[in-house]
């Protein structure tokens, strides 16, 4: 299963600290390329840089505008899944989900254009009360994964952390640059 994010109409007070979260919880938790629109172009240095450190491929992709990606996406078969606290109950989809093969999730900024909504094949919640959408997307990629994603390798880490009881254990790896 590939999971592809996208990340739509962050607000123009900026949004870069939880775009940045956003962006961080797709590499975390398993996605592999996370499409922006209206983003401040730091945000992709700093998740370069944990690339770097810490491993993986994920990429940012800036985009100028959000309908396309959604309609190509489409067309490769991929399930769009837009997050949305009006949307189905996550607890009674997240079986269908499972068994799709591969998804784009698209996460809110402000208001999201009522078309959203209709060009998803799922609209789903996490829960009927608005939060966050950080908090939702790490709850609908661990629904999807069931906690598989924690298990993942990181291809190309310099450091990678041993889990510990106690402190913190740090793995590094001799590199020339
Ligand atoms: N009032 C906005 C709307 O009508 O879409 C909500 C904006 S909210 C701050 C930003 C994003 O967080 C939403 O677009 C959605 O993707 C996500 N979100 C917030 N609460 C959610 C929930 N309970 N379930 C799923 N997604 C949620």
């Amino acid at each position: 299963m590939v999971i592809e994010v996208v990340r739509i109409g962050q607000r123009l007070v900026r949004d870069d600290r939880v775009t940045t979260h956003v962006a961080l919880v797709s590499r975390a938790f398993g996605a592999k390329r996370i499409y922006m629109t209206e983003v401040n172009p730091e945000i992709k240095d700093t998740v370069e840089k944990i690339n770097k450190t810490w491993g993986s491929n994920f990429e940012i992709v800036f985009i100028d505008k959000w309908k396309p990606i959604l309609k190509k996406k489409k067309d490769e078969k991929f399930k769009i899944i837009h997050l949305s606290m009006y949307g189905e109950n996550i607890n009674s989809v997240e079986e269908d989900l499972r068994k799709e093969e591969d998804l784009v999730i698209v996460v809110g900024a402000e208001k999201v254009p009522r078309e959203i909504y209709e060009l998803a094949d799922y609209n789903v919640g996490v829960g009927s009360q608005p939060h966050s959408e950080i908090s939702a997307l790490a709850i609908l990629l661990d629904r999807i994964q069931k906690g598989k994603q924690f298990e993942m390798e990181f291809p190309g880490a310099k450091r990678k952390i041993i889990p510990t009881k106690n402190g913190k254990n740090v793995q590094v790896k001799e590199t020339r640059d």
